[in-house]
C-alpha cells in the first residue's frame, strides 16, 4: 500500500502534458475563457501606446509651475484642449498648458499634469494652486509593457485578466490546448440509469454524473461510456473502447477485494503495467492505477499513454480520490505550466474531526469566513464513504496526517479548497 504523497508522485511522473505543437487548436477570444494558452504572446504595441493623462486636469511643463501655491499662482495660458482619442497638434511653450482629460495623449513640451482639482481656470488661463511632482500624473508610453517582449507565457489559464490583456493585444484568436479527452464508465451489477425503475439491491449510478461534473470543472471533455455489468467481457470491451478514444480513463467500483471485482484482472489481460493497487487514505484505499501501451504519437517523438484511473465505487471515495489525483493529473495532461498540484492551507477547525491514525484521512466539509477568519466545519451527518448527500454544499478537504488521531475544535488543520 502507497501512501498518499507516493501516490501523487507516481501519478505526476506517468503524466505527459499535451503537445504545444500537435495538441492545440484555435478559438475565438470570447470563447477562450478557462483554457490553457499553447503558445506565448508578444505584441507590437507598447503599454500605454503614447505618453497620456491620468487625470482630468491640465497639461504643463513643470518647470512652469514648480514654485507655485495658493497665494501665488503660477497663470498659464490654455492653448488647446485635447479629449481622449484626439491627437494634440501644438507644442506647449513655456507659460502655456493644455486642457486635458484622462487618457488622452500629452502634447509635445508638456511633461507633467496637474489634477483639476488644484486649478481653476479664468477664461482662458488656469491658475495652477499648487506644485505638482515634476512628470505627475503621466502614463509614460511603454511604462507598462514593451512592444517586442514576451506578454504572456504559454501554459497558463486564460482567465478575465488574461482575456482582457489579449483583447488589448488584438489577439481576436488564440492558440490553446485542445480540451483532455476523459472516459468515464460505472462498474456494477446494481447500477441503473436515471430513468429505470429501481428494483430491489439496485442504486442509481451517480458517480457517472459526479465524474462527468468534475472532469468538466477541471476543463477536460467527459466522454460518457454508461454503465458496465460485473462480467469481464463486458468490462474488456468498454475498457478498450475508452483506452481508444481518451487521455484518461477513469472507471468508478470494480477495484476492490470482491468475487466480482474484475477491473484489475481485465487491465491485465489487456496488457496494463498496474502502479498502484491501493493508497493508505480514507476513503479511496482500493485505488488503481494502470498505464496501456503507447496510443497516439505526438509531434515531438513521444507517445501518447493513456493513464487508467480505476477508483473506488463509494460515491464518497470517488469525489476524494478524484479530487486528490485525478484532478490534479487532467490539469497537468492540459498543459498548466504549473499549480496542477493540489494546495492546502491551515485553518482553523470548528469541530473536533477524528482519524484512527492508520491511513490519511479526508474530511469534507465547508471552509467558510467566520468573523472574518476561515474556518473548517465537517459536513454534518455520517462520514461513511457510502454516504453522499451531506457532499451536497461542501466545498473543501480537510486532511488528517497518519499518526493522527484527534484535531481538536480551534487547532489547525490543512484543507484543500475545491474551487471547481
Ligand atoms: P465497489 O467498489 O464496486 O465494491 O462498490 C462499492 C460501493 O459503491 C457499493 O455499495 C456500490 O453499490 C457503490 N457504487 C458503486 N458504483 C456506484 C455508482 N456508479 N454510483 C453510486 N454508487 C456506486
Ligand atoms: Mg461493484
Amino acid at each position: 500500500m502507497l501512501s498518499v504523497s507516493d501516490t501523487q508522485a507516481v501519478i505526476f511522473d506517468l503524466v505527459q502534458a499535451l503537445d504545444h505543437q500537435g495538441e492545440t487548436e484555435v478559438v475565438d477570444l470570447l470563447t477562450a475563457t478557462g483554457r490553457i494558452l499553447a503558445c506565448p504572446v508578444t505584441s507590437n504595441l507598447d503599454f500605454p501606446h503614447w505618453d497620456n493623462s491620468a487625470m482630468d486636469g491640465y497639461a504643463v511643463r513643470y518647470s512652469d509651475v514648480q514654485n507655485c501655491s495658493a497665494e501665488q499662482p503660477a497663470i498659464l495660458a490654455i492653448v488647446e484642449s485635447i479629449p481622449a482619442g484626439y491627437q494634440p497638434k501644438l507644442t506647449i511653450s513655456q507659460g502655456q498648458a493644455a486642457r486635458i482629460f484622462t487618457g488622452a495623449v500629452m502634447p509635445k513640451g508638456a511633461d507633467t499634469v496637474v489634477m483639476q482639482e488644484r486649478t481653476s481656470q479664468k477664461e482662458n488661463f488656469v491658475h495652477i494652486l499648487a506644485a505638482p511632482q515634476p512628470q505627475e500624473f503621466v502614463r509614460r508610453k511603454a511604462a507598462f509593457y514593451q512592444a517586442g517582449t514576451q506578454l504572456l507565457p504559454a501554459g497558463i489559464k486564460l482567465n478575465a485578466a488574461e482575456i482582457a490583456v489579449l483583447a488589448a493585444a488584438q489577439c481576436s484568436q488564440v492558440s490553446v490546448y485542445r480540451r483532455p479527452i476523459v472516459a468515464i464508465f460505472s462498474t456494477g451489477d446494481e447500477l441503473v440509469t436515471l430513468d429505470q425503475p429501481l428494483a430491489p439491491g439496485q442504486i442509481v449510478d451517480s458517480n457517472g454524473y459526479a465524474l462527468a461534473a468534475l472532469v468538466r470543472q477541471s476543463g477536460a471533455e467527459p466522454l460518457m461510456l454508461g454503465i458496465v455489468k460485473d462480467e469481464p467481457a463486458a468490462l474488456e470491451k468498454t475498457i478498450a473502447e475508452a483506452i481508444a478514444n481518451a487521455d484518461i480513463v477513469i472507471s468508478s467500483g470494480g477495484v476492490s477485494v470482491g468475487d466480482y471485482d474484475y477491473v484489475e484482472q481485465i487491465l491485465a489481460t489487456l496488457q496494463a503495467q498496474i502502479h498502484i493497487r491501493a493508497v493508505a487514505m480514507r476513503p479511496g484505499k482500493p485505488l488503481t492505477v494502470a498505464t496501456f501501451p503507447p496510443k497516439v504519437p505526438r509531434g515531438d517523438n513521444h507517445q501518447r499513454v493513456p493513464v487508467y484511473f480505476g477508483l473506488p465505487g463509494n460515491p464518497a471515495a470517488v469525489l476524494v480520490t478524484f479530487l486528490r489525483f485525478v484532478q490534479p493529473a487532467i490539469k497537468k495532461l492540459a498543459g498548466l505550466a504549473q499549480g496542477w498540484e493540489i494546495e492546502f492551507v491551515k485553518v482553523r477547525s470548528h469541530k473536533e474531526l477524528r482519524s484512527d491514525g492508520k491511513r490519511e484521512t479526508y474530511v469534507w466539509g465547508k471552509l467558510q469566513v467566520v468573523n472574518g477568519v476561515y474556518e473548517f466545519s465537517p459536513a454534518g451527518g455520517s462520514h461513511s464513504s457510502g454516504n453522499l448527500i451531506n457532499l451536497a454544499q461542501t466545498n473543501a478537504l480537510a486532511v488528517i496526517p497518519v499518526g493522527n488521531t484527534l484535531i481538536s475544535p480551534g487547532e489547525e488543520v490543512e484543507v484543500s479548497f475545491n474551487r471547481g
